[in-house]
């Protein structure tokens, strides 16, 4: 998953649990310098700067990271314990990291939970030396790594079933969509029955100007929420296509054809969540249909992770 923001805080500003099982603490520009009471454990506290909430949406922590080096091997890192405000979110335990060069250390987070309160990273160190060189450790600096979490909520509604599968079509889309940040997730299937509706009239399937029976087609959004985005399987389109992605304000959805292809599903949500179609068959926005791909699969390009993370439909659920 793509990393959105990575914070990092600088070395000198390490907190210290237990003052008097030190020998001495320096903090000059370039790190801290801690020297360890032989035969001591302690714990040192970094607390990460974290944006919890970016363009209304709330992240998740992916992992965070260590940036130390020991004078010897009995100097050691021993625990890592990851907090959101008061709650334990990782611990790594039973760790003996003496790294002799400044060297990134990194710690996932499992589950990768959303980030409520703020970061801090607990170090758990031994000084197991006979002296003060043995004992000593130095800290650069402290990081976390976040990614956004967004995701997609779509609904189908059949009238008729695709020939490529929509459990295919929707596992096309996460492979293209999951990398670059965006959930997708399928909130219900349901069947319906409009035999008149099953060859939807699109007009020029021009954003914003839709016909009578899309209109009447978008309406069907039982159990759907504001945000959600129904995919409405139709026979055909009337002109035909793999699908069209205009739709009536305030009702976000498309409709797919008989004949889509895998890809046709992520590429009509693609145009619900703002993107238009380029002239590059790598692309999952190809305006030469999505048939004539290439590379698949397709790739979504940065400005439009930024389209699509700007548009309302992509929720923080
Ligand atoms: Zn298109």
């Amino acid at each position: 998953m793509a990393i959105t923001q990575a914070m990092w805080i600088h070395g000198h500003s390490m907190q210290i649990e237990y003052q008097d099982r030190l020998k001495s603490v320096w903090r000059p520009g370039f790190y801290v310098r801690v020297v360890g009471k032989r035969d001591t454990t302690n714990w040192f506290h970094f607390s990460i700067p974290t944006t919890v909430i970016v363009r209304d949406k709330r992240q998740m922590i992916d992992s965070v990271m260590l940036r130390f080096r020991a004078r010897h091997t009995r100097a050691s890192v021993t625990n890592v314990h990851i907090y959101d405000g008061e709650r334990r979110i990782a611990t790594y335990d039973g760790l003996d990291l003496s790294p002799r060069n400044f060297d990134l250390s990194r710690f996932n987070v499992p589950g990768k939970p959303d980030v409520l309160w703020g970061i801090g990273i607990s170090v758990g160190v031994r000084f197991a030396g006979t002296n003060d060189e043995q004992n000593t450790l130095e800290f650069s600096s402290a990081g976390c790594d976040f990614s956004l979490f967004q995701s997609v909520r779509l609904h189908f509604k059949v009238l008729t079933n695709p020939n490529i599968a929509i459990e295919t079509m929707l596992d096309s889309m996460r492979q293209v969509f999951e990398p670059r940040g965006f959930r997708v997730l399928h909130l219900g299937t349901e069947d319906i029955d409009h035999p008149e509706l099953d060859v939807v009239d699109v007009g020029g399937c021009r954003r914003g100007s839709t016909t009578d029976e899309q209109e009447e087609l978008f309406v069907n959004r039982n159990g759907v929420g504001n945000n959600d985005i129904v995919v409405y399987f139709v026979r055909a389109t009337n002109p035909p296509s793999n699908g069209c992605a205009t739709y009536p304000n305030g009702r976000p959805g498309c409709v797919v054809a008989r004949g889509a292809t895998r890809w046709t599903l992520a590429h009509e949500i693609g145009h619900v969540l703002g993107l238009n179609h380029v002239n590059n068959n790598d692309r999952l926005m190809t305006g030469n249909g999505t048939g004539y791909i290439t590379n698949p699969p397709p790739d979504i390009v940065n400005s439009e992770i930024n389209t699509m993370s700007n548009s309302r439909l992509t929720v923080d659920p």
